[in-house]
């Protein structure tokens, strides 16, 4: 296909690039909440909505919303869209490839005068990555009734609270909860479909443009505090130690055979810190965290049982103290098996075979199973895969794919038949 054979992957990628344009530290890619780069990317967002036929502005958060009204009365809505948000040198797509292509597919049925039998709302949420206030998704969880109002005193690294940020944007911090949309009665949201890059090699390691996300896998993060002895690296025989390091090491491995072992789970020790850190002492005190994810959460819960009772067997073995504490736990969002299945035939009407997979990563939708049934389409990453970095790459042809993909899905999505009673019933009285 030749860019101009396309209707939308060469304009997409266009897209990507002004939005790349808007950033806090230029030639690398950073934007975070609420700040001025926030703010030029959701003029220029907000700016595509309107041309492509929606109503389109900020809400008191700073989430970009933008509305194609339904063809009929009394119709739900199906919310679908990601964060414009970065973290620290971040690449072109993460995120903003889940605002554009859904813009890109109003345009199109603006252009053909077509409406939907359900009201499209197309967000860009202000903070997914959390960088400037240490807190996540916070733009999902507000919609999603799962904000805490102590967030709002939460200080960015000059000293500036979150709900200074918000007000000083132009949002009202204190109207938080007006942005709840679990059952409101009105205009109930009926579905959650997000498209983001895949952020992994499976779809580029089986030569797929898109495929099906199956689950957001959940998570499981741990302190590990191991205690040893400190004593002469040169005077201590090796079998009288109580090295805290090297029993370390063997937990480290045994979380990364454990997890290599074991289906539709994985774990990383990505942070570890030995003292007092000496060339000739040898090591006391060594901490070091563990990530431990899985699509599946009884998986992941006897996995965290398995690797604590192994990390107390190696410490005995080695005379020294382990202490494990799990500090964060996350459950799995598993996909609408019905969404996963309009996903599959709309893949499948792009001549591709549809290939479910889980997401590893946290994502917008995940926040959303108490409003609705959520999906997602992933997208290839080239690269070897590579995102949340400026090697980040999508090509035009699988925005192209993965756009008419969604097209298809908001061509065939039928809401649920309880709002069509319901329109009826109000018609009659
Ligand atoms: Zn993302």
């Amino acid at each position: 296909m030749t860019n101009d054979e396309m209707r939308f992957g060469t304009e997409i990628l266009k897209q990507a690039e002004v939005l790349a344009t808007f950033t806090e530290d230029a030639p690398r890619i950073t934007r975070t909440y609420l700040s001025k780069e926030h703010r030029q990317a959701g003029d220029y967002l907000i700016g595509l909505m309107r041309e492509a036929g929606m109503t389109a502005d900020y809400d008191v958060m700073g989430n970009i919303v933008g509305r194609y009204e339904a063809g009929v009365p009394f119709a739900p809505v199906v919310m679908t869209g990601s964060h414009q948000d970065s973290v620290r040198n971040a690449g072109k797509y993460d995120g903003l490839f889940g605002i554009l292509s859904p813009i890109a597919c109003v345009k199109e049925l603006n252009r053909q005068g077509k409406r939907l039998p359900y009201t499209l709302e197309i967000v860009g949420f202000g903070d997914e990555e959390g960088v400037r206030f240490g807190v996540t998704l916070i733009g999902s969880k507000a919609m999603a009734g799962n904000f805490d109002p102590a967030w709002l005193e939460k200080k960015d690294a000059n000293g500036i609270t979150m709900r200074d940020a918000i007000n000083q944007f132009g949002g009202d911090a204190d109207a938080w909860q007006s942005l709840d949309r679990r059952g409101d009665g009105h205009g109930e949201v009926v579905a959650f479909v997000e498209s983001h890059i895949e952020q992994g090699p499976t779809l580029l390691d089986e030569g797929l443009a898109v495929g099906v996300v199956t689950a957001i896998a959940g998570a499981t993060r741990m302190n590990v505090k191991v205690t040893g002895l400190a004593g002469h690296a040169g005077t201590v025989a090796m079998t009288k130690r109580q090295d805290a390091l090297t029993a370390a090491s063997e937990m480290v491995l045994y979380v990364e055979r454990y997890c290599r072992d074991n289906e539709n789970l994985v774990g990383t020790v990505g942070r570890i810190a030995c003292l007092p850190g000496a060339i000739n002492v040898i090591p006391q005190d060594v901490e070091f965290s563990v990530d431990v994810r899985s699509g599946s959460d009884s998986v992941r819960h006897s996995a965290i049982k398995q690797i604590r009772t192994e990390f107390t067997l190696i410490a005995e073995r080695r005379n020294v103290k382990v202490d494990a504490q799990p500090f964060f736990e996350l459950n799995a969002a598993p996909c609408d098996d019905a969404l996963q299945k309009q996903f599959a035939d709309a893949i499948a009407a792009q001549g591709i075979a549809p290939r479910y997979l889980p997401s590893g990563a946290g994502h917008d939708a995940m926040e959303f199973p108490k409003v609705c049934p959520i999906a997602m389409l992933f997208v290839r990453c080239g690269n070897g895969g590579i995102s949340h970095h400026p090697s980040e790459t999508m090509t035009a042809e699988d925005a192209e794919i993965a756009t008419a993909t969604l097209l298809h899905f908001f061509e065939h999505y039928q809401p649920p038949s309880f709002f069509a009673d319901k329109a009826q019933r109000v018609d009659r009285s």
